[in-house]
């Protein structure tokens, strides 16, 4: 019999049969999901020898759910979420059409999944645009709730737009052109405080070397500049034993396997990233700069379709695919089921079963380099071998 998983005092309490939702997700979605809980249970099994074991729940979402209940998104769905904590998810078609709720944004403001997190990392063997594509390894923290993003924005030549123009000229001088569409950039030190503080215990828990804050504070100084002010003042008096600032380094301290803190502006950590990747490696951004930089790093080490995703709050989490539903090849047992497995193994991973997670990314990497893969990697690949996805699924399984 499955448990739930439980957090308690800031941790996972994750018992030995824990239950997981899942939803399988449109398109080509069954048949990643097939595949992908192959591997997990093959990596639970390898890494715990039959002590433990996920009791998988299907929850239903997108067509699926359309199909059975005549809803896109059933309650019963948020609530078994909610109740069981932690879920995984393919992905879903977004019904074009106003009125539908996007599980996505629902899932993250009921459950305040205030960090969206991108590990980016090269697999031998993936085509690259890069030379060395493998001094590229970082996990990107994202704010998911806050910044340009938090769509308070309003049409050009409309009343509110107008009112604000206005409101802004008359009470601060402050000079809009007439007839401008506005949007509002709020970042509170609260929100980028607690984002900063998952990346810091991110990097202690997984022995990197450094959190960089990204930010653009040279120009928008109270936001973004805000966002490193804040980041800095956490860092110091939360892990004051545990960090060190970068300043502080090149002042001749001695780390001591301490975190280094430090910060990049967001254009200037776009180049870094293409010529100094090795130098980084937990990044926090806020909402826009982490978003930009996930997809631009994720491009590096050979493109999307291979990046996994995960949406994290405190005591929540949702882990999926980052590409879209792929529907033309929908039950050709066709695409690449690796986005999925990923997630996956962030997943184990955010839930403290290191072992699983090592043995995933194990045999993924193991059935990459056999060059046994599928359509996506095998048409870029020099002597690769196009397998299907369930094929392609037993390659990981057998390297596990
Ligand atoms: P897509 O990611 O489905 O497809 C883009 C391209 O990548 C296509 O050529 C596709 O064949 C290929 N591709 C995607 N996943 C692949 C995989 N696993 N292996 C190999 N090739 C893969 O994006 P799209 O076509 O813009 O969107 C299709 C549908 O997916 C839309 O309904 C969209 O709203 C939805 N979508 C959902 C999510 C999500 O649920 N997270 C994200 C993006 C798009």
């Amino acid at each position: 019999m499955g448990e739930r998983i439980d957090f308690r005092d800031g941790r996972w309490v994750v018992p030995d049969h824990p239950i997981i939702p899942f939803i399988e997700g449109d398109g080509t979605g069954p048949d990643i999901w097939r595949a992908a809980r192959r591997v997990f249970d093959a990596a639970v099994d390898k890494a715990a020898r039959g002590k433990r074991r996920v009791e998988w729940l299907e929850v239903l979402a997108g067509e699926k759910a359309f199909k059975q209940t005549g809803s896109w998104l059933p309650d019963a769905t948020l609530d078994s979420i909610r109740a069981h904590r932690v879920a995984i998810k393919g992905p879903l078609t977004t019904p074009v059409g106003g009125g539908i709720r996007s599980l996505n944004v629902t899932l993250r403001q009921l459950l305040d999944l205030y960090a969206c997190i991108r590990p980016v990392r090269y697999f031998e063997g993936v085509p690259s645009p890069m030379r060395e594509p493998q001094r590229l390894d970082v996990v990107i923290f994202r704010e998911n709730i806050e910044d340009v993003y938090s769509g308070v924005e309003y049409r050009a030549g409309s009343g509110e737009a107008d009112a604000l123009i206005g409101f802004l000229a008359e009470r601060f001088g402050a000079k809009i052109r007439p007839g401008s569409a506005i949007g509002i950039k709020p970042m509170s030190k609260f929100g980028s405080q607690r984002l900063v503080v998952k990346a810091i215990q991110y990097a202690l828990r997984a022995g990197r070397r450094s959190v960089t804050l990204v930010h653009k504070g040279n120009i928008m100084k109270f936001t973004e500049g805000g966002f490193r002010e804040w980041g800095y003042e956490v860092a110091k008096e939360r892990f004051g034993d545990k960090t060190i600032t970068e300043d502080e380094t090149g002042k001749g301290k001695a780390e001591n396997g301490k975190v280094i803190m430090k910060d990049r502006i967001t254009d200037a950590m776009f180049a870094q990233l293409v010529l100094r990747p090795d130098e980084y490696s937990v990044i926090a951004a806020p909402n826009l700069n982490g978003d930009l930089l996930s997809d631009a790093a994720a491009a590096q080490v050979g493109g999307l379709g291979l990046a996994p995703g995960g949406n994290v709050g405190d005591g929540y989490a949702v882990f999926e695919a980052t590409h879209g539903t792929a529907p033309k090849y929908a039950g050709l047992d066709k695409v690449n089921p690796g986005s999925v497995i990923l997630s996956g193994a962030m997943m184990f991973e955010e839930l403290g079963w290191t072992d699983v997670a090592e043995a995933i990314v194990r045999g993924l990497g193991g059935a990459i380099r056999s060059r046994r893969v599928t359509y996506d990697l095998a048409r870029q690949m020099a002597g690769a071998t196009e397998v299907s996805t369930s094929q392609f699924a037993a390659g990981i399984i057998e390297h596990v």
